[in-house]
């Protein structure tokens, strides 16, 4: 795997006003809080409020602005959603109530429980049709935060965001491809730190660029304190997203001021090929990237008719039988069987010795690029830029539910914000910039490998792979899809 170490010129910690904000002790608190205080008011409204999806805060805002705000959040900035995560809010009560010593089983040290939330999150999605329901939607996020508390108090890293989250796990892959990522302005001071308070945390009340020095006003364990790295991730040597947080503890909890937010090239990590050749990290990518397909099938007819045709097959009633069969297909048997496949192919045409598992992982972060254009177009382009406004007729309906101020008349017809023939084109140009951002890295990754036929062989079979994925995804989206969330169809 090869050393990189990124070395951003810009560094956004040190920009005017909003690098102070973002270093500013309570700077993701108060972000924290305003998403606690959003996800207080779904909460309320899912419990209490009309269970008509498209007339309820918590399904609109949930399936529809949620995830398209964070997409559009990726590309422009990173994990913004991680950084403002209001279920590890009680974090640090969590973690003084911590039975000392835990640790997370070695054997869940991976990403393979995540692939399997993220695949029963998927499914769990259309079978429980989530986004109709605010009941259901809004104990989903209940127990988000029960869990994530459960977690964070009984084992001392986060388990929950870097093993169990399928938002995180969806987040850290999207931001593989984001222009910000956290390192140090000078490694030197590393190697002489003793302290490492990036990753260990530290009592010590001083912000960055103003330390604290020991005696004056350090702190007890049991007062305020700034935690390190959740994840483990110790600052000096990142080289990647995957598993950053943005949650800038780091930043905070450095004496030295040596944490940077810096911008980079948004292929850089993945042109690098800076991630573990694991069998988890890669094929956690290619579900990434089959599962937007999948997800975005089970908006279309087609679906629906071979859900039937499945369950009359299986002579079964319910759905769940058939639906576990299609997305089991698309998201988990094909990316995996894709993958061995032409890895093998390309390991062939190479004329390389090597484990199958060496060229799998040189070549599936090509696939990052691809993968995050199909979210976009999906949930910031269709969903988002489709039926944003219909936040407008909702909000104020529950204003006047609650006798609380009078905006107006709801119009109800209210849904897209932009024109709706734009989004066709929106979406596939998208889709065609991902694919030609994928094809780069595949060549960047191509030109770092050893051989010379992984120059241009051997990269053959994974450009039919991108290309053909890049076609179906074109076929799904010309197809009529469910506009959900709102009270018409796209
Ligand atoms: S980032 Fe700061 S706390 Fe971490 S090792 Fe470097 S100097 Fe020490
Ligand atoms: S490296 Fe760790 S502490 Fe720093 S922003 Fe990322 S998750 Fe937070």
């Amino acid at each position: 795997m090869t050393i990189y170490r990124p070395t951003p010129q810009i560094d956004v910690l040190k920009l005017p006003l909003i690098g102070r904000l973002l270093r500013w002790r309570w700077g993701r608190l108060v972000f924290q809080t305003i998403l606690l205080l959003v996800a207080t008011l779904l909460l309320y409204d899912g419990f209490t409020g009309p269970q008509f999806a498209p007339e309820n805060l918590s399904t609109v805002v949930t399936w529809i602005h949620y995830r398209g705000i964070i997409v559009f959040g990726f590309l422009l900035l990173g994990n913004i959603f991680c950084m403002g995560c209001p279920f590890t809010l009680p974090r640090t009560l969590a973690k003084r109530l911590a039975i000392r010593g835990g640790r997370w089983p070695k054997m869940l040290r991976n990403k393979w429980l995540a692939i399997g939330m993220l695949f029963f999150f998927f499914w769990a999605y259309e079978y429980f049709d989530l986004f109709a329901s605010p009941l259901l939607t809004v104990w989903i996020i209940a127990g988000y935060f029960i869990a994530s508390f459960v977690l964070e108090a009984l084992f001392e890293e986060s388990p929950f965001c870097k093993y169990v989250c399928p938002l995180g796990t969806f987040n850290f892959v999207s931001s593989t491809v984001s222009p910000l990522q956290i390192t140090v302005s000078d490694r030197d001071v590393c190697h002489t730190c003793t302290g490492r308070e990036c990753i260990n945390g530290t009592t010590n009340i001083g912000v960055p660029g103003n330390p604290v020095k020991q005696g004056q006003g350090v702190i007890s364990l049991d007062s305020i304190q700034v935690l390190g790295c959740g994840t483990e991730l110790f600052a000096p040597q990142i080289d990647s997203n995957l598993d950053c947080t943005m949650c800038l503890d780091c930043a905070r909890a450095c004496p030295h001021d040596n944490v940077m937010l810096g911008v980079r090239n948004p292929l850089a990590e993945l042109n690098e090929g800076v991630w573990s050749q694991r069998w988890d990290l890669s094929f956690l990518v290619l579900i990434f990237t089959f599962s937007a397909l999948g997800n975005a099938f089970g908006m279309v007819g087609p679906v629906f008719q071979l859900e039937a045709w499945l369950a009359n097959v299986l002579k079964v009633q319910d759905e769940a039988l058939p639906l576990m069969i299609i997305f089991g297909m698309t998201n988990l048997i094909l990316p995996i069987g894709f993958g061995l496949l032409v890895a093998w192919l390309s390991r062939t045409l190479a004329r390389r010795e090597e484990p199958l598992r060496t060229t799998l992982g040189r070549y599936a972060p090509a696939f990052a690029p691809l993968a995050f254009s199909i979210w976009l177009s999906h949930y910031g382009g269709f969903h988002f830029l489709g039926s944003a406004a219909a936040i407008s007729p909702v909000f104020k309906n529950f204003m006047w539910d609650h006798n609380l101020f009078f905006l107006g008349a709801p119009d109800w017809t209210k849904s897209a914000i932009v024109p709706l023939n734009w989004l066709d084109p929106l979406e596939m140009g998208a889709i065609l910039i991902g694919l030609i951002a994928s094809l780069y890295v595949l060549n960047e990754r191509g030109k770092r490998a050893p051989n010379r036929r992984d120059k241009t062989l051997a990269q053959l079979p994974w450009m039919l792979l991108l290309v053909g994925l890049t076609i179906a995804s074109f076929y799904i989206f010309y197809l009529p899809m469910e506009m959900r969330g709102v009270s018409f169809t796209g």
